[in-house]
C-alpha cells in the first residue's frame, strides 16, 4: 500500500511517526508523494490541549469521508478509548501511543475496524528510524511520572520507562555511522532518565568522568562516539537540573548549549498548585548556573497562561521572571482543562478574552526580549549546521547553532552549496526576534 502520515502535537509524534515510517517500509509498504496519493493515512494525534486533540480527530475525519483506509494514532486515541469510533464511525484502525509498533500487523490482519490500547515496548519500536537526514531523534524515556495538576500525558503516555543504555548507545553509534550528525533525545520528562528504573548495569563500561547520575552519564557516553558532532535532548523539567548536568555541558562540547526549560508559571502560588516542585527562586537559580558557564547559553520555556485561579499579580509574577531568566524564546499556551486532571476540578475561571491578552502580552515581551538577546550575538561567528534554503527566502540557507538559534545567511555568489549537515562558520550581522542573518566565512 502506498501510505501517508498526518502528525501534530511534540517531537514524541514526529519521532513515531518516523517509526511507524520505518515499520511500514520494511513490511513492504511504500511511502506516498503526497495524501491524495496514498491508499493509506495515517493521522498521529495530540491530546494536551482540547483543540489540539480537535484539530486531529477532524482531519481524521475528513480522511474517512474520502473512502482511503484511515488510521489514528498517538494520545488522543488513549483519551477516547472506544468512544473514538463514536467519534468517527468510518475509522478504520485506532492504536494508542505506546502501540503504534502493531500497525504492521493491523494492516496484515486486515480486520477492520480495530481498536489498540495496549503496549508494544520492543526495542524495533524504540528504535526504527526513517531512513536519511543527518539529524535523529532518539527516545530515551517513554512516559511520564510527574503528575502536574493540568497535564493529561502521564495518563496518556503511561507510567514512565527508560531504554537501557547500552541499547541507546548502540542506537545512536549506528545512527553516527550512517551520516547522522545531531541527535535528540526525546522524553516528557527527560531528565529523569534512569531514575524508575535502572538503566546501566554492572558490566556495562564505568564513566570515565566519575559521573553517577543516569542521564549526564549517558550524555558522557555518547559524547565520545566518533562522527556524531551535536547531541539536543527534550524536555527538561527543572527539577532535574543537578549539578552533574551542569558538569556534563561545561565539559562536553558536543552537548548543544540548550535547555528547553518549561517554567509553567512564575509565581509560587501557582506553581505549588500545579505540583511542579520547584520555586521561582529555584528555578532562576538553576538558569543562572547553566549561564555560569557560558552567558550565551540558550533557555527557552513553555508557559500556561490562565490556570485556574492565575490572578493578575501571578501573571506579573510570570512576567517577571520571564524578563529575570531573559528566555531566548518561549511558547505561551492558554490553559485548557483536561478530562481527568486534578485542575479540570477547578473552575476554569480566567474568562477566554484576559487568556488572550495574558498570551498577547507575553508573546510581545518575548518578541523584544527575543531581540535584545540575539543583537548582543551581532559580529559573533556562529557554528552552523546547514539545514537547506530558508523557509522565508529561498536564495538564504539556513542551519540552527549550538543554542538551537535559526541562522540564514547568503551564500556567497559562485560558492560551493553546503552540503546538509555541513558546518558553516557564519558571521551574524543582522538580529531578528528569532532569527539571526549573517555571511558565511571562507573558511567554513
Ligand atoms: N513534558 C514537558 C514538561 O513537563 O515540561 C512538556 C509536556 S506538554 C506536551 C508541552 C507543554 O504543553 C507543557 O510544557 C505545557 O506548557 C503545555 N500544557 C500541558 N498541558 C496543558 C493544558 N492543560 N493547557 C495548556 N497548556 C498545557
Ligand atoms: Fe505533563 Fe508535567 Fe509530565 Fe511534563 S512533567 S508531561 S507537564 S505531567
Amino acid at each position: 500500500m502506498k501510505f501517508h502520515i498526518h502528525t501534530y502535537g511534540c517531537q514524541m509524534n514526529v519521532r513515531d511517526s518516523e517509526a511507524v515510517e520505518a515499520l511500514l517500509s520494511a513490511a513492504g509498504h511504500v511511502k506516498a508523494s503526497c495524501e491524495e496519493d496514498a491508499d493509506l493515512v495515517i493521522v498521529n494525534s495530540c491530546t494536551v490541549r482540547q483543540k489540539a486533540e480537535e484539530k486531529a480527530v477532524g482531519k481524521a475525519g475528513y480522511l474517512c469521508s474520502t473512502g482511503k483506509l484511515t488510521g489514528l494514532m498517538g494520545c488522543a486515541v488513549k483519551r477516547l478509548g472506544a468512544d473514538v469510533f463514536k467519534r468517527l464511525p468510518k475509522l478504520d484502525f485506532a492504536v494508542a501511543p505506546r502501540g503504534f509498533g502493531l500497525i504492521p500487523k493491523i494492516l496484515a490482519e486486515g480486520r477492520f475496524p480495530r481498536l489498540e490500547l495496549g503496549d508494544d515496548l520492543s526495542a524495533e519500536a524504540l528504535s526504527s528510524h526513517a531512513a536519511g537526514g543527518f539529524q535523529a531523534f532518539v527516545t530515551v524515556l517513554v512516559g511520564c511520572n510527574n503528575r502536574c495538576s493540568y497535564c493529561i500525558v502521564p495518563d496518556v503516555r503511561g507510567r514512565e520507562y527508560s531504554r537501557p543504555a547500552r541499547e541507546i548507545v548502540a542506537e545512536v553509534r549506528s545512527l553516527a555511522a550512517n551520516g547522522v550528525k545531531e541527535v535528540c533525545l526525546l522524553g516528557q520528562s527527560v531528565l529523569r532518565y534512569g531514575v524508575s528504573n535502572a538503566v546501566w548495569d554492572a558490566s556495562d563500561e564505568p564513566s570515565p568522568g566519575g559521573y553517577t547520575e543516569a542521564f549526564p552519564r549517558l550524555l558522557e557516553a555518547l559524547s565520545a562516539i566518533p562522527g556524531l558532532g551535536r547531541i539536543r535532548f527534550t524536555s527538561a523539567h527543572p527539577g532535574g537540573c543537578t549539578d552533574e548536568l551542569v558538569r556534563a555541558y561545561a565539559e562536553f562540547p558536543k552537548i548543544c548549549r540548550h535547555i528547553h526549560l518549561p517554567v509553567q508559571s512564575g509565581s509560587d502560588r501557582i506553581l505549588a498548585d500545579m505540583g511542579r516542585r520547584y520555586t521561582r527562586a529555584e528555578y532562576l537559580a538553576a538558569v543562572r548556573r547553566l549561564r555560569g558557564f557560558d552567558p550565551e547559553f540558550a533557555v527557552t520555556t513553555d508557559v500556561i497562561v490562565g490556570y485556574p485561579g492565575e490572578s493578575e499579580e501571578d501573571f506579573e509574577a510570570t512576567r517577571s521572571l520571564m524578563d529575570e531568566a531573559g528566555f531566548d524564546n518561549a511558547f505561551v499556551f492558554k490553559y485548557s482543562p483536561r478530562p481527568g486532571t486534578r485542575s479540570a476540578a477547578k473552575p476554569d475561571d480566567v474568562p477566554q478574552e484576559e487568556k488572550e491578552r495574558r498570551n498577547s502580552v507575553l508573546l510581545e515581551d518575548q518578541e523584544r526580549r527575543g531581540l535584545e538577546r540575539n543583537k548582543a550575538l551581532v559580529g559573533t561567528v556562529r557554528e552552523v549546521l546547514a539545514e537547506g534554503p530558508s523557509k522565508r527566502n529561498a536564495s538564504r540557507l539556513a542551519g540552527r547553532d549550538s543554542g538551537n538559534r535559526i541562522v540564514v545567511w547568503e551564500p556567497p555568489a559562485g560558492s560551493r552549496v553546503p552540503v546538509l549537515g555541513e558546518k558553516v562558520r557564519v558571521r551574524i550581522l543582522e538580529a531578528h526576534p528569532q532569527i539571526l542573518a549573517g555571511e558565511a566565512l571562507a573558511d567554513s
